[in-house]
């Protein structure tokens, strides 16, 4: 979830009263201009690509029949982790990394996969080791498991964790929730309490994060929660009617993503594919919804954003515009974790319609070292952050070797995309991060997501095709994207002419509103306006024009064919069947309420269904590709012949 500096945490008060907080901004944009003076014009890096997934610790007890959060990580981390610590130059399959809860763990594949297509069958297939490692470590017959699950439905109820904690909620406890004690917090690295104490500490108050109730019949109208250990009322305040209330980092950061890294061959095309894929971040969003129930309820959303969002805004009530600016520069419109606001390529200028909140006198300084208006723009909004987490060991810094206070900035804008310049002194180059879409369920499916991301990068950059639009209308999309099946039900304004640079017509007339399925798998947009072409259809015309051995193409073909079922409806999202299976149980009592009993049933069916022991033809209908762990010898020598 970020950088992990190790050392002693400072609170947001000795942050503050030493300003350390400008102290980090003023070296953090130094160390900026250092790395960009001397990586800029780094020459051709290949493409290299890699994900992350992050995985939840559960346990099934079918005794009692409760489904927990098992609180292991710190347990079962140092293990996963112990091949990297004795080769951590050597040929390894797996990385694993801590997660903000104490039941989370993440993995990526060992080394980033490259430009070959035989990489595309083998994502599948470590995504398979990565979970058969963490599983190996666990106790089966307890019935302990790792899910790669979004959002745990019972997080924050009563014992929902093994072992149980009670809440602190005390202004001494870190985040003074009602419902998720500090225990939950993954323990083994000091970054994650500080970030959420020092979160809390800025913003004068508890985040709370509000998000609508799905009404069913017997649901009571308007809804109010009842709080019992709320001291000083602070939540009774923050909680709105109708929806349901949480009030801590855990309740966001906790949640689940699968991310992707892309290595671009130089910094002008990390900024025009982290342009491209912005307008795509909603699509991706709405096609992997998977997370329609917190806190014990089932919500009018289907995805984790707008929770995530909520958890980390550590914004004053000034900067949310509730007060008049006194003490804090700014009225800022998102939380630190939200949308985009301004692309960074020269075709991307005039789509950049988001009123860009910045210093101008921070973004002088960047121009005045050389570095163009756009892109300094862009860095001096990220800055108009303050650090969260300060490490007393790291405040001096060698400005031309470290850049660990840039790093501290950028890694606490959480946004749809992130832009990453090549790390001191490595072979990396420069990056760009795909974050919005919700995890899933089965390694076939994540494998599909990925692999459908990876050849949209590859036909994008082949076909020169064009997805810009207005940043105003991304930002209306990532809201449809979270509603109530929005893969169907929702229309997303999205670029008509895919193959021109600019018409002369204004650009709003340049897209139009179309469904997922249209997006996907094209079609007629109506009124005249012509066909879409769709994204499957165009990344099938590129499959064809490279070389592909058959294991390869047939795992391409089954995801393709996944992602295009998805966009259509012929399968569901997880949100979908989640809802399904919750308003069909028994004891579902048509109230919004998402039992013990009903949270177990779910838990143990998406284990099943992990491991293949439960088909559910409706969800995915292909499990088997021929992903294997080996690229074959023939392509690799193929290859290098070549
Ligand atoms: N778990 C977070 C999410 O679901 C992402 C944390 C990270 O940046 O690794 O978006
Ligand atoms: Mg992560």
């Amino acid at each position: 979830m970020g950088l992990l500096s190790l050392g002693k945490p400072l609170t947001w008060e000795e942050i503050k009263a030493n300003n350390y907080h400008e102290h980090v901004r003023r070296h953090g944009l130094i160390q900026f201009v250092n790395l960009y003076n001397r990586l800029k014009d780094r020459p051709c890096d290949v493409l290299k690509w890699g994900d992350e997934v992050e995985y939840m610790l559960v346990k099934l007890d079918h005794k009692t029949k409760s489904a927990k959060l098992l609180l292991s990580a710190e347990k079962v981390l140092p293990v996963l982790q112990e091949h990297e610590e004795m080769n951590p130059n050597g040929d390894l399959k797996t990385l694993w990394r801590p997660e903000y809860a104490a039941y989370m763990v993440e993995g990526t594949p060992g080394k980033p996969y490259g430009g070959l297509m035989a990489h595309l069958n083998t994502v599948e297939a470590n995504m398979k080791l990565r979970r058969q490692q963490v599983i190996e470590l666990l106790n089966k017959e307890e019935g302990e498991t790792a899910l790669s699950l979004t959002a745990f439905p019972r997080l924050g109820c009563p014992n929902f964790s093994s072992p149980s904690y009670e809440p602190d909620s005390t202004d001494e406890g870190v985040s003074k929730s009602l419902f998720f004690p500090d225990e939950v917090i993954y323990p083994g690295h000091p970054r994650f309490r500080t970030l959420t104490k020092n979160i809390r500490k800025r913003r004068g108050e508890k985040v709370a994060i509000n998000i609508p109730i799905f009404k069913d019949i017997n649901t009571p109208s308007p809804f109010v929660e009842k709080f019992t250990n709320d001291y000083d009322g602070e939540s009774a305040l923050a909680a709105k009617p109708d929806h349901v209330y949480m009030d801590c980092m855990g309740f966001g950061m906790g949640n689940s993503c699968l991310q992707m890294t892309f290595q671009a061959c130089n910094i002008d095309e990390a900024r025009h594919l982290y342009d491209q894929l912005t307008p795509l971040c909603p699509i991706f969003l709405a096609l992997s919804a998977a997370s329609p129930l917190y806190k014990g309820y089932v919500t009018d959303h289907d995805c984790r954003w707008n929770v995530i969002a909520g958890s980390v805004d550590d914004r004053t009530k000034e900067e949310r515009n509730l007060e008049p600016l006194k003490n804090n520069k700014f009225v800022i419109p998102k939380s630190r974790y939200d949308s985009i606001d301004s692309y960074l390529s020269p075709n991307g200028e005039r789509y950049s319609d988001i009123d860009l909140i910045l210093d101008e006198k921070d973004c002088q300084e960047l121009m005045d070292a050389g570095i163009d208006r756009q892109l300094a723009r862009h860095i001096a909004h990220l800055f108009i952050r303050d650090t969260v987490s300060v490490f007393a060991e790291k405040i001096d810094q060698d400005d031309t070797q470290d850049s660990d206070h840039f790093e501290n900035i950028q890694s606490t804008n959480w946004q749809t995309m992130r832009f990453k310049p090549p790390p001191v002194n490595s072979n990396i180059g420069w990056r760009v991060e795909f974050r919005p879409i919700e995890v899933q369920l089965t390694d076939f499916e994540n494998a599909a997501f990925v692999v459908f991301l990876v050849l949209l990068t590859r036909t994008i950059l082949s076909f020169k095709l064009n997805f810009l639009m207005q940043l105003s209308k991304v930002d209306a999309n990532m809201q449809q994207a979270q509603k109530r099946n929005a893969v169907l039900d929702s229309m997303f304004h999205f670029r008509k002419d895919l193959r021109s640079c600019s018409c002369d017509c204004p650009i709003e007339k340049e897209q139009c509103l179309m469904s997922v399925n249209t997006i996907i798998n094209g079609g007629p947009l109506g009124d005249g306006q012509g066909e879409f072409p769709g994204l499957i259809p165009l990344i099938n015309q590129y499959v064809s024009t490279v070389e592909t051995d058959l294991d390869t193409r047939c795992t391409i073909m089954c995801y393709l064919k996944f992602i295009s079922d998805r966009a259509s409806g012929k399968l569901m999202t997880l949100a979908t069947w989640i809802r399904n299976f919750v308003s069909e149980h028994p004891e579902y009592k048509q109230d919004s309420v998402v039992t013990d009993q009903i949270n177990y049933d779910l838990i143990s069916a998406c284990d099943r269904i992990t491991k293949g022991d439960l088909k559910v033809p409706e969800l995915v209908h292909i499990i088997e590709s021929k992903s294997s762990n080996d690229i074959p010898n023939s392509i690799k020598i193929a290859q290098d012949i070549k």
